[in-house]
């Protein structure tokens, strides 16, 4: 088992620099049974901080499993309004949200992909309300994840449950910053850089980004006014800062939704609502999906793409230098939270409005103006390898390089 030290530690950033929980605020927390001694951690914590009031969701892997394997279909696409009305309830009293994510990937493998995406559908047309706080950074939110046996083992295939446990807990203190002596203070500095590339990205307004790498050749269009994020975000309501995402390498902004154009092919497998697709590529004509193919989850993948119409259009594109302490580590994790961030990668479905200049002010058809996807949902694969170059289109029609084997060929410091 990880030292107690150091789980003490990780609960704390992830309060403190995650969430950034405030005196007097409500925390709700999703977190999975399997990690209640950590989540307990954490909400001693939290008290110890200043909450108001922390409430668990709990989540049971195997719950899922059984209620997939036996409810029949009207059950799993009933998402009670209750649920929804806990959730708008804590948000309404500026409740922040931590979410510890630590989901088997092949948790689903053997259930019908039809009826996963439509039970997923069903849960995100139901929490559509409440995602405009987390989208558009309304309210403080993270996500962190921390080991459960079936992942780890996913992980580590050759090692045992607990052998491959306390290995992810190992290189998830590591990447996190957990293992340096001032978490907080490491995270400062690893945002001040992310904030450098961002500022710089943000200046250069490129019209046009073109990616070229073995079975990708794309074009992706940026809508005029696109603001590159990453990093610490600001509570637009409340005006503090907080890290969506730990670990985060990411710095990204949004493609225009009908800007589009050419095939990109995934480097990594995608780990998508309890199934794992594969070796797979996606052609693009005006920012939508024409044509695509899987070796592995072609079912899952289609599910994907008619979720709906903003499903098959792209919301993100995000930069990660191949070097990310992530991809350092070697590991496929199948987990987004963590595969996201060692790649270059691109999402398909929602963009987040604070990508666009004045866009969490906007209603739907001006976002749509704007070149800004909707969707219910929002899926990030991953693009990035040691042979992606990335071009960058200017105003006057010049191209720069912005990546070059997988690294950034722009210099941050000029
Ligand atoms: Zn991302
Ligand atoms: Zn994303």
């Amino acid at each position: 088992m990880a030292e107690q030290q150091a789980l003490e530690k990780y609960a704390e950033l992830a309060l403190r620099t995650g969430v950034n929980l405030q005196k007097g605020q409500p925390l709700m927390i999703n977190a999975p049974i399997d990690g209640a001694d950590f989540t307990r951690i954490v909400v001693r914590k939290a008290y110890e901080l200043g909450a108001s009031d922390v409430h668990i969701n709990w989540a049971d892997d195997e719950l899922t499993l059984l209620k997939y394997e036996n409810a029949p279909d009207e059950v799993l696409t009933d998402f009670p309004q209750w649920q929804v009305d806990k959730y708008l309830t804590f948000a309404e009293k500026g409740a922040a949200l931590l979410s510890i994510r630590s989901t088997n990937p092949d948790l689903l493998k053997d259930i019908d992909a039809a009826r996963v995406a439509k039970a997923s559908k069903a849960g995100a047309e139901a929490m559509k309300e409440f995602r405009k706080y987390t989208m558009n950074d309304r309210i403080s939110w993270s996500i962190i994840s921390i080991p459960t046996g079936d992942w780890a083992q996913k992980i580590f295939p050759d090692k045992s449950k607990e052998d491959a446990m306390e290995s992810l807990w190992e290189q998830i203190f590591k990447i996190v910053r957990v293992d340096k002596e001032d978490p907080v203070a490491a995270w400062d500095e690893h945002n001040a850089t992310l904030k450098k590339a961002r500022e710089v990205l943000n200046k250069k307004q490129y019209k046009k980004l073109i990616y070229k790498a073995p079975g990708t050749d794309i074009e992706l269009e940026l809508p005029e006014g696109h603001v590159w994020k990453g990093g610490a975000a600001e509570n637009t309501e409340k005006g503090y800062n907080f890290n969506p995402n730990m670990p985060t390498e990411e710095v990204f902004t949004l493609p225009h939704k009908y800007g589009v154009n050419g095939t990109v092919t995934a480097t990594m497998p995608l780990n998508y609502g309890g199934n794992v697709i594969d070796n797979f590529s996606l052609t693009f004509k005006d920012g939508k999906v024409v044509d695509y193919q899987a070796e592995q989850g072609y079912e899952t993948l289609k599910h994907l793409l008619d979720t709906d119409e903003g499903a098959r259009r792209l919301g993100e594109i995000a930069l990660v230098p191949h070097e990310s302490p992530i991809s350092q580590s070697g590991l496929i994790f199948y987990n987004t939270l963590y595969d996201e961030n060692a790649s270059c990668h691109i999402a398909l479905g929602k963009a987040y409005p604070t990508n666009l200049e004045g866009g969490s002010k906007m209603n739907d058809d001006e976002l749509d103006q704007h070149g800004v996807n909707d969707s219910l949902t929002h899926v990030d694969f991953m693009i990035g390898s040691a042979e992606l170059d990335i071009d960058g289109v200017t105003a006057n029609g010049e191209t720069e390089a912005v990546f070059r084997k997988g690294s950034w060929a722009i210099n941050f410091d000029e």
